[in-house]
Formats: structure tokens, sequence, C-alpha cells
């Protein structure tokens, strides 16, 4: 039996066949933000049925169909995505409905990229895992004896949105100290432009041109590289934020990995030098032994072998 994986982003909808953990045909169309549920239900649809009959693959074939979606996903699989025009809105009955016989899914996109890691990839054959996703904001899953934990009204493992410190600006979810604000690209940027703008030499300014706007979380780990101490202030501080944050998630739940994933583990030589003793410096039971802390396997792939895995 094959497996079909969707993944919806602010720009693309892709969708992958999946079949023993591999993908093996993708597809991708254009996000219509403005057609609200029924619009993105019938482009799911239609994307499920162009890479089907792309790959001679009948429906009755294909034992489940899993969405990711970046948005809160309650247990009862309502989707509030501000973004995609989604409010309290129900996808997977308009798909069930299309294609009857074939188990429909839906979770929120960092939940499903957890899942991804722990099917398949670096979290694989672990039995409790939590995955953070440092891209432009930062994203949770945890999983624990091998399922997904996302709360009693599926509002949890918001991973990002703990609350670490006080922080210069504020978080786009309305408080101040987001571990997102700390921890992210974004975060990265914004430090890196916030001391550039203080007037400090550095050689990422070199790197963006001249235009602050430019700057990218790669420039400041590759001025780091090159001893730049406003590269070193930058990313000092991103990992001092970053111990504090899996610490919290080491004293929360203990897991047996921690898997970081995101843009940011692109720089991962420089993200784990010395990360796990600085975690433990934050525990209260400093001796004992914590979980791992891997790279995440999947970049853009993680979405659709998820959300296939739902
Ligand atoms: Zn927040």
């Amino acid at each position: 039996m094959y497996k079909i994986g969707i993944d919806v982003g602010g720009m693309s909808i892709k969708a992958g066949i999946v079949k023993d953990g591999q993908i093996i045909s993708k597809m991708s169309k254009e996000t219509n933000c403005e057609r609200g549920v029924e619009g993105l239900s019938q482009d799911i649809a239609d994307l499920v049925e162009d890479i089907l009959s792309q790959n001679n693959i009948d429906i009755k074939s294909v034992s489940n169909i899993g969405i990711g979606i970046p948005g809160v996903v309650t247990n009862e699989g309502a989707v509030t995505c501000v973004n995609l025009g989604l409010k309290n809105s129900l996808i997977v009955p308009i798909l069930e409905e299309k294609f009857k016989g074939t188990k429909v899914s839906i979770g929120n996109d960092a939940n499903v990229a957890a899942l991804a890691e722990f099917s398949y990839g670096s979290m694989r054959g672990y039995e409790s895992g939590v995955m953070i996703t440092l891209g432009t904001g930062i994203g949770g899953g945890i999983i624990i004896n091998g399922k997904l934990i996302t709360g009693a009204n599926g509002i949890g493992a918001e991973i990002g949105h703990m609350m670490l410190s006080t922080n210069y600006f504020d978080c786009n979810c309305g408080n101040n100290g987001c571990f997102e604000t700390f921890c992210s690209a974004t975060a990265i940027i914004k430090y890196a432009q916030k001391l550039a703008e203080e007037g400090k030499t550095t050689k990422i300014i070199e790197y963006a041109e001249g235009n602050l706007n430019n700057i990218t979380a790669k420039m400041v780990f590759d001025a780091y590289r090159e001893d730049d101490s406003v590269a070193i202030e930058v990313v000092d501080r991103f990992k001092k934020y970053l111990a504090m944050g899996l610490a919290n998630i080491v004293n929360f739940i203990d897991p047996q990995v921690i898997s970081i994933g995101g843009g940011v583990s692109n720089a991962s030589d420089i993200m784990l030098n010395g990360l796990n003793d600085k975690v433990k410096k934050h525990l209260p039971f400093k001796e004992g032994n914590i979980g791992d802390i891997v790279i995440a396997e999947f970049k853009n792939d993680a979405g659709i072998l998820g959300a296939s895995a739902l």
C-alpha cells in the first residue's frame, strides 16, 4: 500500500507518494490563500488525483492521506490558520467524502515534522523524543511512547512560545521573551542587525553588501567562523538561550532524544559544540544523564513524510 503526504505551506501545497518511508513521487501547486476551506480542500484533492494518475496508482492502493498544515489543529481536526483564511475549519471530512474508504488525517506542521524524524529519521528507534525546528519561528513536536502529544485541546507543544527571559522586542504571539525571539533564524538576524545599527564593525555587513535587510543567519555563522566579534556575540547569545530552552524541555519531559531542525541547524557544528554541557548547567540535577541532542535529517521533505505517517 502507498501513503500520501500533503505539506500545506503559505506559498505552495506539496504532495508526495510515500512507500516504505521513501518519497517515490512529488508534485506541488501554488497555495491560493483566498479560497478558504472549500478551495483549499479542492486544491488538495486535485493534487492527490494528479499525482496518482501521473504514477498510474489507484486510490484503492492508498492506505491513508495525511496533511500537515501551519496552524492550530484541534484533536477533532479543526484548523485555524489566519494566513490561509481558516478558522475552526474542517478539511478532513471534505476529503474523506471525495476519497471514500481512504483514511484522512491532519496535523500541525511542526508536529508532523517531528513525526517524520521519529518514524524515518534522526529520532528513529527512540520511544520518546522532542523536535524543535529553528526557522522563521520555532516549531515544536513532542512524541512520547511513539505518540504525538498535542494536549487536551490540541494546542500544546508550542515550544517556540515558551517564555525564557525579557527580550528587546515582542513575539508575534503578543508575549515578550518567547524562545523563538531568542533562537529562531529571525532572532539571530534581528540581533545581528541591532548590533550593526549600533555602529559595530562586522564582516556580516560586508556579506550583506551593506544592506542590513539582506542579513541571513548563514551570514552570521559564516562570520563566526572568521572570528568576527559581532558574530561571536550573536551566536553566543543564541546558544545561551538555546541551552536554556533545551534545559526547560529536559526539565519538563526528559526525552530520550531532542532533534534540532530548520535552517539554523545547517550550522550544526557551531550549534552543538559544547551545547550538552551548557544544557546540563541549567538542570537541577546536574550529575544525571540527558538524552541525545541530534540534528534532524529531513529538510524540505519532512512535511510530506511526516504527514504520510499521521
Ligand atoms: Zn510567542
